[in-house]
């Protein structure tokens, strides 16, 4: 009946790893929610993750020079290390594709709120799957909750006027099949 203040008082928490620092920078614009994310300050990165996006990975050369540009800033900021500049100094030159773990805890209010608007095709692809599998997570411990989430256009008409994907029907159908 949309009486949502009520699912303020159930919160979730989620861990997660695996995400660049592109997405934990997104994810946490997100203010109503609680976050603890791993240190660049006091962890230092041996063995570097990184996240590629695909529009990089599909053409072998481009990847290839994406890469070698990462491991330079890598065996830079080893070499930073190894002469003494503190973590938190030489993590200046991490790149945003660096891996990061994040721990976050929403209200069931807040997170609706987050799925509609990163499970929508204008939110980058990295951070809508995340939220698609966040979803799936909701969806299995609160189903009548959560039933209905996703994008505006899951609920009724697209919220994005001109800048819309277009595809409603393909959206709905997704989001309903989780
Ligand atoms: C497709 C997309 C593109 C984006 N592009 C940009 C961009 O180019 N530049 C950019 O800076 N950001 C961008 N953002 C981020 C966006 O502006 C928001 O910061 C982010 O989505 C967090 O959402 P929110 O403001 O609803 O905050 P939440 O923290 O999720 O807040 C939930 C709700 O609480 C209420 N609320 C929270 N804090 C306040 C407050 N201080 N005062 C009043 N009400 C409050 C609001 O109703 C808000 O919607 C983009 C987001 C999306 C999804």
């Amino acid at each position: 009946m949309g009486h949502l203040s009520i699912l303020e008082h159930a919160s979730f928490t989620f861990g997660i790893d695996g995400i660049s620092r592109v997405t934990s920078h997104q994810l946490v614009r997100h203010r109503v929610a609680s976050y603890s994310q791993q240190s660049q300050r006091y962890v230092k990165f041996d063995s570097p993750e990184f996240v590629l996006p695909s529009t990089v990975t599909i053409d072998e050369s481009r990847r290839q020079r994406f890469e070698a540009a990462l491991k330079n800033l890598y065996s830079l900021y080893n070499e930073m290390i190894e002469e003494g500049v503190p973590a938190e100094d030489a993590r200046y030159l991490l790149p945003n594709a660096a891996c990061t773990k994040i721990i976050v805890t929403m209200n069931a209010r807040e997170l609706l709120h987050f799925f509609t608007l990163r499970g929508c095709e204008r939110a980058q692809w990295e951070i809508r799957e995340m939220a698609t599998e966040m979803i799936v997570l909701a969806k299995t411990v609160a189903p009548v909750i959560f039933a209905d989430t996703g994008p505006a256009c899951v609920r009724g008409a697209c919220s994005e006027g001109k800048m819309t994907c277009g595809k409603p029907d393909e959206i709905r159908a997704k989001f309903k099949s989780l």
